[in-house]
């Protein structure tokens, strides 16, 4: 029994001749860079979420940069975000010339704590970056009431939340921007590198799509010192075949979360995650939480499942930002979940008996590995 923990030949499969298709059809028309067609799947993508505006761009990381250039965010000033997230977060803050100020996640949901904000503010303090971890919304309302009361902006990192909700609402749409990632991997991916913004704000829509064209108020007349972040045409075409089958993909992820919480929620040595009542979680990630994680995660390659670790060390601890003098201990409920988070397999094409495979070899292999850690 091999059990992968992605498979997206089995997702394009369905697909194929859909996606070739949409392919050929930018090969034909020379739109390869921009173009209509990253606009058509920036129309579809905007009116999925309900905001106003996409700019597609190259990738989340881009997007995430963007936005905060978008917002005026430099030099001196300081973006409140999590530990418990990808680098790109972090790097976006760095890259604007701003600096990551971190605060602790809650223990249930894994995002940001929003009763640590206010106390992380200071008078350099511009933005504050939810992330939606896994694919299930930040508790939004408390943050959006913390940023109202300081005069402060909100950027979504939604690279994992594409069609997750926050009491009805799409996650990227809550706050001043919304990032997302189509990373091959995530829940909507691309054939390659790609991300947006959205937005439901004019003059971030405006600048954005100025920013991501060289700073181009019009062809070789540069408003803005700006950057080639533009989204591939070919991107925007398999994006927008794939956006008509987001929804069915979520559905069948979820469906395999409750399947997962099921067979699992009597096995003591896991926590299960848990989806709070104002999201609706669309699991770009299933991670559990289990003591002796490193040793779990062999245990079960070596039954061939292939299990993963999102992430194994939090932003604050990586090599790279030493420099801002963080030690272990500064964010306890992120450190701890590095330490225990165990990512099973999920993508929509994963079967009920593959699920019941993971969760009887991850018995197996609790029952065999010493307990404590
Ligand atoms: C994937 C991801 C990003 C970065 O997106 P890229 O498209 O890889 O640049 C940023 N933040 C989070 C939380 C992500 O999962």
């Amino acid at each position: 029994m091999q059990i992968p923990f992605l498979d997206l030949k089995a997702h394009h499969a369905p697909l194929r001749d859909e996606l070739n298709a949409a392919i050929q059809e930018v090969v034909d028309a020379n739109a390869f860079a921009g173009g209509p067609f990253v606009t058509r799947f920036e129309e579809s993508f905007a009116a999925y979420c309900g905001a106003r505006a996409c700019i597609g761009v190259g990738n989340g990381t881009d997007a995430l940069w963007m936005a905060l250039l978008g917002l005026g965010i430099g030099r001196g000033d300081e973006v409140i975000t999590v530990p418990s997230t990808f680098m790109a977060t972090a790097e976006a803050i760095t890259y604007s010339g701003a600096t990551p100020v971190f605060v602790d996640i809650d223990e249930r949901t894994y995002n940001m704590d929003p009763a640590l904000v206010e106390r992380a503010i200071t008078p350099r303090t511009k933005a504050i970056i939810p992330v939606h971890l896994f694919g299930q919304s930040a508790d939004m309302d408390p943050i959006l009431a913390i940023a109202k009361a300081h005069g402060l902006y909100v950027v979504e990192d939604a690279c994992q939340a594409h069609g997750a909700e926050y009491k009805g609402r799409k996650a990227g749409t809550l706050g001043d921007a919304g990032c997302f990632s189509f990373y091959p991997g995530k829940n909507l991916g691309a054939f390659g590198e790609a991300g947006a913004v959205v937005t439901n704000r004019d003059d971030l829509k405006e600048k954005i799509q100025m920013f991501r064209d060289h700073g181009q108020a019009k062809k070789y007349f540069h408003r803005y010192i700006g950057w080639n972040g533009r989204m591939d045409g070919i991107q925007g075409a398999v994006l927008k075949v794939k956006l008509k089958h987001l929804d069915r993909s979520n559905a069948a992820r979820r469906a395999l979360a409750q399947q997962y919480g099921r067979e699992l929620q009597a096995v003591k040595a896991v926590t299960l995650p848990v989806e709070a009542t104002y999201a609706k979680h669309v699991y770009h990630i299933y991670a559990v939480r289990v003591a002796n994680r490193d040793q779990v995660l062999a245990a079960m390659a070596a039954k061939g499942v292939s299990c993963g670790i999102h992430y194994p060390v939090p932003v604050h601890l990586q090599e790279a930002y030493s420099g801002l003098g963080l030690v272990r201990g500064a964010f306890p409920v992120a450190e701890a979940c590095a330490d225990t988070f165990l990512s099973l397999p999920m993508f929509p094409e994963l079967t009920p008996a593959q699920v019941s495979a993971v969760t009887q070899a991850l018995v197996e292999v609790l029952a065999a590995t010493p307990a404590g850690r």
